[in-house]
């Protein structure tokens, strides 16, 4: 079976897709400086395998390290998960998020060029359909006017990585668009794990349940949805490592770009989320309703179904599916790694 390079391998999106990757067969090899994550999270995907895990702490912009990996395995595709994510900061530290995502990039793409490895999957975002796109998203439309510094280097990375398809005709491409992901692996030994203050709504809701922060506060409840709170198309953390498998099997047959939303096609409303999680798990969380947050749209999500004819893949799990697994994972391990 093939062996998959994860750079980024050890976060959170990563860890789960090592998992899946693992159980369908596959060998990965693991690269990350654990800028945002920890090696135990990778001990724990060894826990679920059964399986030992080549983990690599080399940061993913220093060529000879990342050329050494190279050399010392032999790669058949990577999966490039490794970049900085939170919206706000990369408001506030623009030239860290260019630095550091766009760098990741080229000598990725540099080491694959030397060591003559052809295909690449990236950890794309739907927020490169920007502002301007109408809900639900079609991998067709053209991608929109990005809202942050985050946004602006997955659209540039995007093009980075087209315009290398395209003056390497034997390459393979395929961009993922993830919409949401939220949840845990089942098993409640891996999950998100954010430093600091959670920046996204789940990491929030569950860090709140689990008595680390006070209330939640919902941004903006005068939105044009039907009850006023923004929508979006949140998808379990298993399913979209799924996905990644499904994109692998696709990427080792077919070269040249394709680009897939990886989303179940289906919104639902913050204060839909709270309850949903609330009623599942059985838990109060104490909620106020406060101003919009900026830069956030009323509404997000997938057409899903480019994905399902391709790939042959679609979601499989529900939203309670995804509260109770949250609610798993952060009950067992109150402080993330670190317990
Ligand atoms: P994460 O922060 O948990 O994982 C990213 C990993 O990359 C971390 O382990 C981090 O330490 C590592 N990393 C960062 N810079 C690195 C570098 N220079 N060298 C080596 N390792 C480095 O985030 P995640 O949620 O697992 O996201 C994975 C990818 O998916 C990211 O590119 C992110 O932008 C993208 N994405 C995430 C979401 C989401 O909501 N989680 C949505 C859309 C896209
Ligand atoms: N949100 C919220 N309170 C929070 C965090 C998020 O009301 O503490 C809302 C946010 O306004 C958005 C939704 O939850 O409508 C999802 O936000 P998140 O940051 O998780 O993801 P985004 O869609 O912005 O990437």
């Amino acid at each position: 079976m093939a062996n998959i390079l994860l750079a980024g391998g050890a976060g959170y999106i990563g860890s789960h897709t090592a998992v899946e990757l693992i159980n369908s067969g596959y060998d990965v090899v693991v690269v990350d400086n654990y800028y945002n994550s920890c090696p135990e999270s990778i001990r724990r995907v060894e826990k679920i395998t059964g399986k030992k895990v080549k983990l690599y702490e080399v940061d993913v912009k220093e060529k000879d390290k990342l050329d050494k990996v190279f050399k010392e395995n032999k790669i058949d595709a990577v999966i490039h998960f490794a970049g900085l994510k939170a919206v706000g900061e990369s408001v506030q530290k623009p030239e860290l998020y260019y630095r550091n995502n766009i760098d990741t990039t080229l000598t990725l793409l540099e080491c694959m060029k030397e060591n003559n490895v052809k295909k690449i999957i990236f950890s794309s975002s739907a927020t490169v359909y920007g502002e301007e796109n109408k809900v639900p998203y079609t991998e067709k439309m053209k991608k929109g006017t990005c809202t942050n510094p985050y946004g602006w280097t997955k659209f540039m990375m995007e093009q980075i990585l087209e315009d290398t398809a395209k003056a390497n005709p034997d390459m393979g491409v395929v961009l993922l668009r993830y919409f949401n992901p939220i949840g845990a692996h089942e098993s409640g030994l891996i999950g998100e794990d954010p430093q600091g203050i959670p920046n996204n709504l789940m990491p929030y809701v569950a860090q709140v349940a689990v008595g680390r922060r006070d209330h939640l506060t919902i941004f903006g409840n005068d939105y044009p949805t039907p009850d006023g709170t923004c929508r979006r198309d949140y998808i379990h953390v298993v399913d979209l490592a799924k996905g990644h498998v499904k994109a692998i099997e696709y990427s080792l047959k077919n070269n040249g770009v394709e680009v897939f939303n990886l989303g179940t096609g289906t919104p639902y409303s913050v204060t839909e989320i709270v309850e949903t999680f609330q009623r599942v798990n059985n838990i109060t969380i104490k909620y106020e309703y406060g101003p919009r947050r900026a830069g956030d749209l009323p509404e997000s999500y997938a057409n899903a179904e480019k994905a399902l004819k391709v790939l042959g893949w679609k979601t499989e799990k529900t939203l309670d599916d995804m509260c109770r697994d949250l609610w798993n994972w952060q009950k067992n391990n109150p402080n993330g790694f670190r317990d």
